[in-house]
């Protein structure tokens, strides 16, 4: 099943107490689009500036994924800049420039219209509603990310964002951050009240748990030991876990805890190295591997 994202396609400069990376592809889009071109089809929706070189679209059309849904525009592509401390899950971003994205208006072309699994990844969540308004009823499942930088500069739209998922990724303190709540499980029933049946809450290196209105599930983080650039997990996670879900076309409780596993998954991989490289070079049968390493990280006899 084809399944379509919109987010960012952006430059990072990324530092870490491994290293920096002064300008290296990233973006929600890009993250999430090559986690989930190893399950399915993946149909990108976005904008680039003058700066997005053939180069870097190879990096897309390498994993086949679909980008006649990736408008270039005059200026420069969306910049983002971020620090970790040397705790991972602890990240300053210094700087966010939308660039292309200020008066972006998505159009998804006439061959996109028919896709039946979408993800709204982290942009302006007017642009997410704009994308989930143009497809229509034909759409079976929609996911959803956001962040605190539109949780707390754009709170009303955030809210209409969410009650149009089925599915919402989020990380542990911007789950606080957007019901105010610091319990974990009473956040997430929170955020189900405002829409999606399904929340996942993210927690780095912690792992991730998934709650719904019949089932709750939690998965360790893959222990790696050498984290180089954490930047992209969560988007990757988000790939992985739609991702299988559009392959397998179903999503009752059985299939959700398969697809959060394959989002950790890919998210462990993301972090092996500064922005995609990673992405690039493993294989799906890296991606089996993985995944019986978590089937046997939460096995155990009763
Ligand atoms: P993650 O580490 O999964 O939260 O994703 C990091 C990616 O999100 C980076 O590649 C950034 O380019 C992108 N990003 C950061 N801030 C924003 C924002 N406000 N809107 C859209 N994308 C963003």
């Amino acid at each position: 099943m084809s399944l379509l994202v919109v987010g960012s396609v952006a430059f990072d400069d990324i530092t870490t107490p491994r290293g920096r990376a002064p300008r290296v592809l990233g973006g929600s889009g890009t993250y999430f689009g090559l986690a989930a071109s190893f399950f399915t089809q993946v149909r990108l929706v976005g904008v680039v500036g003058e700066d997005f070189t053939d180069a870097d679209e190879a990096i897309f059309k390498k994993r086949g994924i679909d980008t006649r849904g990736l408008e270039r525009a005059k200026g420069k592509c969306f910049f983002w800049a971020g620090e970790y401390e040397s705790d991972p899950n602890v990240r300053h971003t210094t700087k966010t420039e939308l660039n292309v994205f200020e008066h972006f208006s998505p159009k998804l072309p006439a061959e996109y219209m028919d896709s039946e699994y979408l993800f709204l990844g982290n942009i302006a969540p007017t642009l997410q509603c704009q994308v989930r308004d143009q497809l229509g009823p034909r759409v079976k499942l929609v996911g959803g990310d956001t962040m605190n930088f539109w949780i707390t500069g754009m709170p009303a739209e955030v809210r209409r964002f969410l009650s149009r998922l089925h599915i919402l990724t989020i990380n542990d303190s911007e789950a606080h951050l957007l019901t105010g709540e610091h319990n974990l499980h009473r956040a997430a029933r929170a955020i189900i009240a405002m829409g999606p049946a399904t929340v996942v809450i993210k927690r780095g290196e912690h792992g991730a748990t998934l709650y719904g209105t019949s089932d709750y599930f939690g998965v360790p983080g893959y222990p790696l030991e050498d984290v180089f650039d954490p930047t992209g997990a969560g988007d990757c996670f988000a790939g992985g876990m739609l991702g299988y879900l559009a392959q397998q076309n179903r999503w009752d409780d059985a299939a959700l805890r398969r697809a959060v596993v394959y989002g950790s998954v890919m998210g462990s991989f993301a972090c092996e190295r500064f922005g995609v490289d990673r992405l690039t070079e493993i294989t799906s049968a890296d991606v089996d591997a993985r995944y019986r390493e978590f089937i046997a990280l939460t096995r155990f006899d009763a």
